[in-house]
């Protein structure tokens, strides 16, 4: 099969500034191929690796296992992490000589139809401040590295479902998806309004029957809900601030505190305590009173009441922000099937839509160690980083109990509600 075309978002722009971020919070796991070729790199006669220090660490307990990662420094970063903050692989052998997980990194890959959408992680924090050059500007180089992703004779995999009963064609998946992502291409309309028509329009894509429903009868249905949800929500409506039910508090902060965890190998690495830790941390987090269990080094104490005071809006840099984040995850496919847990378009945007406010949550927390009651770009830029390093990839996001506190919260129009709570 030839080399697909991409299809590279046109807003976001992308060039990697060696923070050593993405080297400190991600465990690399290598393929046989790739631990040869860094064995034939002698790093073992290499000054700047510590005497006898290993490159490598051997995964699962079976003698006879043949996986592995990249071994760790203390403070948790790569071993090949130097300390100007870039990776020493790269430095000595030029980046195709590193694991191409590592090349991979932020971009995202996923299928759509005989095409590649490509998406990225913004837990880099270049990606969140659109540093570098547009990514469409990018298409060679990133062609190189989705043509080492995909398998040499793939077939084109079937369609994500579209809600609880039913898949549509490749052509018709795309359809409803760019529909979607029309919410986001407003320029005039506050971000939470587009949030909130773009989450009725799911609703009503939810219960329907798509059997007699395709090609363009599609776009005309389509048209159809997309028109009732702008009459529905008008640009100009105010949107007073609405507290969550007492139940959908306890599932969200439940929910927000799992995306403020930052899993990194350091962290994941305490074993026992840690887990006990994190149960304790649970029951709090339930219970909504107190001080907030810091779950990582980032966080200052500060009560729960702290973060549940108004905070004067959000700021208009972050609304920005807000609108190129949910762009960048429509258009990439990063929310349904392949790309996540392999859940269908309805659920998967449900989950996506709890990213804003358990983003604002999030920066609200950073905010108050500040000793803040209003957010800045930065606290936001921060927070958006923390909660998408999971979006997709912690397994946990996929679990049975973490998929019905999302349908929970979407049932009980709590989500709704706690957009406008969170963003106020
Ligand atoms: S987190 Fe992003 S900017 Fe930082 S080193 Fe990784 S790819 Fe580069």
């Amino acid at each position: 099969m030839p080399s697909p075309r991409l299809k590279l978002p046109v807003i976001q722009n992308w060039n990697c500034h060696n923070c050593g971020g993405c080297c400190k919070q991600h465990e690399i796991e290598i393929t046989v191929e790739e631990k040869e070729r860094i064995e034939k790199q002698r790093w073992d006669l290499d000054k700047s690796i510590p005497a006898g220090k290993p490159v490598f660490e051997k995964l699962g307990l079976s003698p006879t296992s043949k996986r592995y990662r990249l071994a760790h420094q203390e403070d948790g970063s790569c071993v090949f992490l130097n300390e100007q903050g870039l990776c020493r692989i790269h430095a000595k052998f030029g980046e195709p000589a590193k694991p191409l997980a590592c090349q991979v990194y932020p971009y995202a890959f996923h299928p759509a139809g005989n095409d590649v959408a490509v998406s990225l992680r913004f837990s880099c924090p270049s990606v969140v401040s659109n540093l570098g050059k547009r990514v469409d500007q990018q298409e060679p180089a990133i062609r190189k590295i989705v043509d080492q992703v995909l398998p040499k004779r793939r077939k084109t995999p079937p369609a994500p479902r579209l809600n609880s009963r039913e898949s549509l064609s490749w052509p018709d998946t795309l359809r409803v998806v760019a529909k979607l992502n029309q919410f986001f291409e407003s320029k005039e309309t506050p971000f939470q309004i587009c949030l909130l028509r773009a989450i009725s329009f799911v609703e009503l894509i939810e219960p329907s029957r798509f059997e007699t429903i395709q090609g363009e009868r599609l776009d005309e249905f389509l048209e159809l809900i997309f028109q009732a949800t702008l009459q529905e929500l008008p640009a100009d409506l105010e949107l007073d601030p609405i507290a969550p039910s007492r139940l959908g508090g306890i599932q969200f902060r439940l929910l927000a505190a799992q995306y403020a965890r930052k899993d990194t190998y350091a962290e994941s690495s305490r074993g026992l305590g840690r887990r006990i830790g994190l149960l304790q941390s649970a029951l709090k987090f339930a219970i909504g009173k107190g001080q907030i269990p810091c779950l990582q080094e980032r966080f200052h104490s500060v009560a729960f009441s702290q973060v549940e005071q108004p905070f004067g809006g959000l700021p208009a840099e972050s609304e920005k922000l807000f609108f190129r984040y949910y762009r960048v995850k429509i258009e990439g496919l990063h929310f349904l099937g392949a790309a996540y847990y392999d859940i269908p378009f309805a659920e998967g945007f449900n989950h996506l839509a709890l990213m804003f406010p358990a983003i604002l949550w999030i920066a609200r927390w950073i905010a108050a160690g500040e000793d803040r009651s209003n957010l800045k770009p930065e606290d936001v830029n921060e927070a958006m980083a923390i909660a998408d390093h999971h979006h997709g990839y912690s397994p946990v996001f996929g679990l049975p109990h973490f998929r019905s506190r999302v349908k929970n919260l979407s049932r009980s129009q709590d989500n709704k509600k706690l957009i406008r709570w969170y963003s106020s």
